[in-house]
């Protein structure tokens, strides 16, 4: 999925996907996992991005398909070793996203000691909302997050219970990857996590942003 960036309106055919894990303390402590100490970082392929409307389709591979909130975050420039007091220079945008979990076959990586890439990243398991600049969020860190399962909320949180702030992930990131424009950031889910079931809408929310709303297909 082609993303286009606020402001410049540069289009960027297959954006990198840079997700976070366990960002928020009470989503770390319901999958029973220590508290990171530094960021804990995982790739997505672009081909799981998903626009809004569209569908998350579940693979016959898992039977435990999880639905994560998360705020994305949106760069705007190239940069390496970006200082946090610079960082938030480099955001464009941001946008309402959902990082689709393969429960199951997660739960059998962690288990063996192999990579998350499975898990994580079927097609359409990275739903994305439209992109907003960055200067229409005031304050990213004071967002209300929320899902909703077919109207009935399933995950709530506020973006002030991230572990690592956006300057400190961008700070991260980029003292080991040179990030590029179009470089989405998923920031970690808040608590509530749980399965996902053909048929069902999801509608995911951060206030100050539009709305996302995909269904899942078999
Ligand atoms: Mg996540």
């Amino acid at each position: 999925m082609e993303i286009i960036l606020p402001e410049t309106g540069e289009r960027v055919a297959s954006p990198r996907l840079f997700c976070i894990g366990r960002n928020y303390a009470s989503h770390a402590r319901e999958m029973n996992s220590e508290v990171p100490t530094t960021p804990m970082v995982f790739l997505k392929p672009s081909t799981a991005l998903v626009g809004t409307g569209g569908d998350v389709v579940l693979p016959p591979a898992s039977k435990d398909v999880h639905h994560e909130v998360e705020l994305v975050v949106v760069l705007g420039r190239r940069g390496k070793d970006i200082p946090e007091a610079e960082a938030m220079d480099y955001v464009a945008g941001y946008a309402v996203g959902l990082d689709m979990t393969a429960r199951d076959l997660q739960a059998a990586a962690k288990k063996n000691g192999h990579p998350w890439t499975v898990a994580k990243g079927f097609d359409t398991f990275a739903p994305l909302g439209p992109i907003r600049p960055a200067a229409g969020l005031a304050d990213p860190h004071a967002c209300s997050i929320q899902l909703t399962i077919n109207g009935a909320l399933r995950q709530q949180g506020v973006t002030a219970d991230m572990i690592f702030s956006i300057p400190r992930l961008i700070a991260y990131c980029s003292s080991i990857f040179t990030l590029l424009p179009g470089d989405l950031i998923f920031t970690g889910t808040p608590e509530g996590v749980g399965p996902v079931q053909h048929g069902d809408v999801l509608v995911a929310t951060v206030s100050g942003l539009p709305p996302l709303t995909v269904t899942v297909r078999r």
